[in-house]
């Protein structure tokens, strides 16, 4: 189904050089089923404090550190940005909120799909503007043995965010590979402007209520409907980037 789609991106002389040695993978959204929960937990946050934010403007901010999100959220609301101690606030009342819901699932076919990714010898990472202290935990215990800890990049790890291209710059980075070497894996809109913006071949896998536009003009590469998508159009796409 997606092969004459492939083909056509593929044979795009930019990216004839791709050899593949990385996927970086972006966490809510593409490896757990958490967005429906982070756009109710920034929507009743912001509530608290006054502001309004609906849940799709969350999915739009998809991908930007805490701080980011709230200060543009505070500028339109009130007119300034916020101070320190009420980002501090206001993220801990929605990590609160996000942390009452119902646990979010792992996404569907993305175990299968990182099982493959280690087994044809890449290097499986993680590049999220998440800032949970247990991040790695929860990693570990739905992917068992897939990721390695100093090749993770966090909120923890950056100073701009997506939709920088800073996080996937430190991800080449740290797992010393080139932009050609490796392929981002991002269900947001400003998550794919960072992988693009970084020079790495993006794909986009619309697991959200946004349109497909919303991620094909951020220039995302190729565009599959879900993770399960993905994954079964994997072994071609790999054959393909070589
Ligand atoms: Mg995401």
């Amino acid at each position: 189904m997606y092969e004459p789609f492939i083909s056509q991106y593929l044979d795009k002389h930019r990216y004839e050089a791709i050899r593949l040695k990385a996927v970086l993978f972006d966490m809510d959204g593409v490896l757990f089923d958490s967005m429906k929960n982070h756009a109710t937990a920034w929507h009743e946050a912001m509530k608290r404090y006054g502001m309004s934010m609906t849940r799709e403007e969350a999915y739009m901010h998809e991908g930007r550190t805490g701080a980011s999100t709230i200060n543009i959220v505070s500028l339109r609301e009130r007119g300034h940005e916020a101070t320190e101690a009420e980002i501090k606030e206001i993220y801990h009342t929605k990590s609160e909120i996000f942390t009452a819901l119902a646990k979010p699932e792992r996404m569907e076919g993305a175990y299968e799909l990182l099982l493959k990714v280690k087994q044809a010898g890449l290097i499986p990472m993680v590049v999220t503007g998440s800032g949970q202290k247990s991040l790695l935990d929860k990693l570990n215990h739905y992917f068992p043995d897939i990721f390695r800890p100093e090749l993770m990049v966090t909120a923890f790890d950056v100073k701009y965010g997506k939709p920088n291209p800073e996080p996937y710059l430190m991800a080449l980075k740290k797992a010393d590979v080139r932009a050609n070497e490796a392929l981002v894996v991002e269900n947001a809109p400003l998550g794919v402007r960072a992988g693009v913006a970084a020079g790495i071949f993006t794909v986009a896998l619309n697991t959200g209520p946004l349109p497909d536009d919303a991620l094909l003009s951020e220039g995302a590469n190729l565009l599959f409907p879900s993770m399960p998508a993905f994954n079964e159009a994997w072994e071609q796409l790999y054959s393909e980037l070589g």
